[in-house]
């Protein structure tokens, strides 16, 4: 799949939005990502987990973890395509933990997948949970990598899509200088879903 078609279902998901954003951190975007209205379409997800399972598939896998939420959508499918195991961790008392009976034995081999990596901090948090059963981490898969390159797991990482965004600081912000209406993302309202995507 070219990222052009990547980005093409991204669109008309709305998963992707270009306008004027006002982002968390105070600074303004062009572009707003929110990974989760495209996974309301298990056929991308489908088209995701073919991309990240076919690049892992020779990777002598065991089990795919993902950290809640947002990779869980992404993990079990790329997990049913390799036809392995699949558990995920959450957080307890703040840290990134195996919980309701999920294990990892000593010497398994885990493939970890996320649906986005900004940061990367959950992800290491998942890489230092199952390392502390004695498990190895083979490589990590995610459907967006917006690190724009700046994220090492010491592993090899796998993204379907490195989506750059690129922010502003208010005062420097050329949609502000244009006039362009922000809008806060989540406090929009949104249009109904129409039934083609
Ligand atoms: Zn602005």
């Amino acid at each position: 799949m070219e990222k052009t078609e990547i980005i093409e279902i991204f669109k008309k998901t709305e998963a992707l939005l270009e306008g004027h954003f006002l982002l968390t951190s105070g600074k303004h975007s062009n572009k707003y990502f929110q990974c989760a209205k495209v996974l309301q379409y298990p056929k991308y997800n489908f088209l995701f987990g073919q991309l990240i399972s076919e690049h892992f598939k020779n990777s002598n896998i065991n089990t795919v973890v993902s950290p809640a939420i947002g990779g869980i959508v992404a993990g079990q499918e790329v997990a049913r395509q390799l036809d392995k195991r699949f558990i995920f961790t959450e957080r307890e008392g703040g840290k990134m933990t195996l919980r309701r009976g999920f294990t990892v034995a000593k010497g398994e081999k885990i493939l970890i997948v996320e649906d986005v990596v900004t940061t990367g901090g959950s992800v290491f948090e998942v890489i230092e949970e199952v390392k502390s059963f004695g498990a190895e981490v083979m490589g990590v898969g995610a459907i967006v990598d917006r690190s724009n390159g700046a994220v090492d797991f010491g592993v090899p990482f796998y993204s379907a899509l490195a989506l750059k965004v690129q922010t502003y600081e208010p005062e420097e912000c050329p949609l502000c200088k244009a006039n362009v209406p922000i809008v806060k993302p989540g406090s929009r309202k949104m249009s109904p879903p129409s039934l083609e995507k």
